[in-house]
């Protein structure tokens, strides 16, 4: 009966074992459950925000890089409009230069040509002289001779151009009277500014018809020929000046 005995006891030990591990089982699994459900939360709980954090990272890193993109285009834009800006410039300036070039090429002939003008016209000029009375001799040409009056060598500043009293005296060019008057070497006389730093005189005049201030026109007659003041005959005194300074009259005119 021990073995009977020891069945039971065993049985009973075995239920009440049976009895324990129930009880384990009722009570701890929930709580094993419970731990292991609370353990996974928050290991997703902590997992997802450092996905989150992580993803957030990403945004801000793709959003930066966005921005940075944005700002390459921009400036790539900007460097873009400012070479286009420079190839004009650049292009201007070129056409500009050329223009420059083209012009002073331009100023320069016509420069050339002013002078060549300004040359012809000073050659006019000089051809413009007209001879002022119809003379039928030079009894004195220009520079050192005796005077014919007072009987000394002096400068004779024009020539003496001999003529019938009463022959017509014309302007030998185109200018203004300045003196019309009597002195008593020159007689009646005339002096014409011809306003380019020349002047020409007239002396002995039988007279004049001509008013100081008047402008006369070369071949106009500005009065005759007589013998007035210091003379010894009938002729016409016919000096030209240059800045001030007597020139002869027979490299204006063909005497
Ligand atoms: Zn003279």
């Amino acid at each position: 009966m021990i073995v009977k005995t020891g069945w039971r006891d065993r049985v009973s030990e075995w239920k009440a074992h049976l009895t324990d591990w129930r009880m384990l089982i009722q009570k701890g699994l929930p709580l094993a459950l419970a731990l292991v459900f609370t353990s996974a939360t928050i290991l997703t709980v902590l997992g997802a925000r450092d996905v989150k954090l992580e993803y957030t990272s990403i945004e801000q890193a793709k959003n930066d890089l966005q921005t940075n993109r944005q700002e390459l285009a921009t400036a790539l834009a900007e460097t873009q409009r400012l070479t286009n800006q420079l190839n004009t410039l650049n292009s201007d300036m070129q056409t500009l230069l050329e223009k420059a070039q083209q012009e002073e090429e331009l100023v320069s002939d016509k420069i050339e040509e002013l002078e060549n003008a300004y040359t012809q016209v000073e050659n006019r000029e000089k051809q413009q002289w007209v001879k002022p009375m119809q003379y039928k001799v030079c009894t004195s040409p220009f520079g050192y001779r005796e005077h014919p009056v007072a009987g000394e060598a002096k400068f004779h500043y024009g020539v003496d151009l001999a003529a019938d009293a009463g022959t017509p005296i014309v302007a030998s060019r185109s200018g203004t009277v300045t003196v019309a008057t009597y002195e008593d070497n020159a007689g009646y006389y005339v002096v014409i500014d011809h306003l380019d730093d020349y002047t020409s005189r007239y002396m002995h005049m039988q007279k004049f018809i001509v008013t100081e201030g008047q402008f006369v026109v070369a071949g106009q007659i500005i009065g005759y020929c007589g013998s007035s003041g210091a003379s010894t005959g009938a002729h016409l005194h016919f000096g030209i000046y240059h800045n001030g300074e007597p020139v002869n009259p027979a490299d204006y005119i063909s005497m």
